[in-house]
């Protein structure tokens, strides 16, 4: 019998299972949609406005012969999200894998930034991830399996100017991540972060040139980051294989957060 090499037996690891992606219309959540499919998972790609866009991602993993649904929701909207996890466990017989990743900026010097830009960032950033959390949590308990995967950022953990609101909230995902790792590790269901640095996505796009070369002039590896990058670390930590790793930020970020 030849042994087949290791990337050939885990390449369909997520056979079977179920994804629900936030944000995965565009830049990192598509390409997490994307590798999870490619993975063998069915996917529920959940994205606020682009439709058109979010049903593009669902064409390309159609294409991959497993099955992904467009779903709009406004994370930021508890209803609203109860609704959508009650349908995708409706429409696919269950959750397995969740990903928080939908996510906005808003960046101004606090001196600028009225309370309502500090809201608005974390109503979305982290209590949309709250939200997700909290309407899994029973359907995975019951399952004694699940896994949560929260999009962080290098940010949440060091801070940055112009960012007060969004290092909050992904300072606080690190916090949510860590509790209910520590809430649901007796029930067989794991809780990561990952920590992602320069990427390059429509958020960082937004960047003026000079900017974006400063921040990667400051990244050891010198070089933005691709969305794959961030969807590869997501596949492992919503595989079998990593099982037994739980409460971790993994950084994503060519070395800059080191
Ligand atoms: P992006 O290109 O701006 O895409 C944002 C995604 O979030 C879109 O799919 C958008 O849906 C969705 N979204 C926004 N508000 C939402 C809401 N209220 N409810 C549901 N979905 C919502 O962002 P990205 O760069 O891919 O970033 C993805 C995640 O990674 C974010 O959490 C971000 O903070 C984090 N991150 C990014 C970087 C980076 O360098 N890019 C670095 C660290 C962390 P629509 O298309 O429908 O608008």
């Amino acid at each position: 019998m030849r042994l087949l090499p290791r990337w050939h037996k885990s390449d369909m690891i997520l056979q079977g299972k179920t994804a629900l992606v936030t944000g995965a219309s565009r830049g990192i959540g598509k390409a997490i949609a994307l590798r999870l499919a490619q993975g063998g998972a069915n996917v529920a790609v959940v994205y606020a406005g682009n439709q058109e866009k979010a049903e593009q991602t669902c064409q390309e993993i159609n294409a991959t012969g497993v099955t992904a649904k467009a779903y709009c929701c406004n994370v930021a909207d508890y209803d609203a999200v109860t609704g959508l996890v009650e349908q995708v466990i409706a429409d696919f017989g269950g959750i397995d894998i969740l990903v928080n990743n939908a996510g906005i900026v808003c960046d101004k010097l606090v001196l600028k930034m009225k309370p309502q830009d500090f809201d608005q960032v974390l109503d979305v950033n982290l209590k949309g991830a709250f939200h997700l959390i909290k309407q899994c949590y029973p359907h995975f308990m019951k399952k004694r399996s699940g896994r949560i995967i929260n999009i962080s950022s290098v940010v949440g953990l060091g801070g940055q100017a112009g960012q007060a609101n969004y290092a909050s909230a992904k300072a606080g995902l690190i916090g949510l991540t860590k509790s209910v790792a520590k809430e649901l590790a007796g029930r067989g269901v794991t809780c990561n972060a990952i920590a992602p640095g320069y990427i390059s996505t429509d958020m960082t796009g937004a960047l003026d040139e000079k900017k974006r070369e400063a921040i990667t002039a400051q990244i050891p590896m010198k070089r933005p980051g691709a969305p794959e990058d961030v969807a590869n670390a997501v596949a492992f930590l919503a595989s079998d294989e990593a099982s037994y790793i739980t409460g971790e930020v993994l950084r994503v970020d060519g070395g800059l957060a080191m």
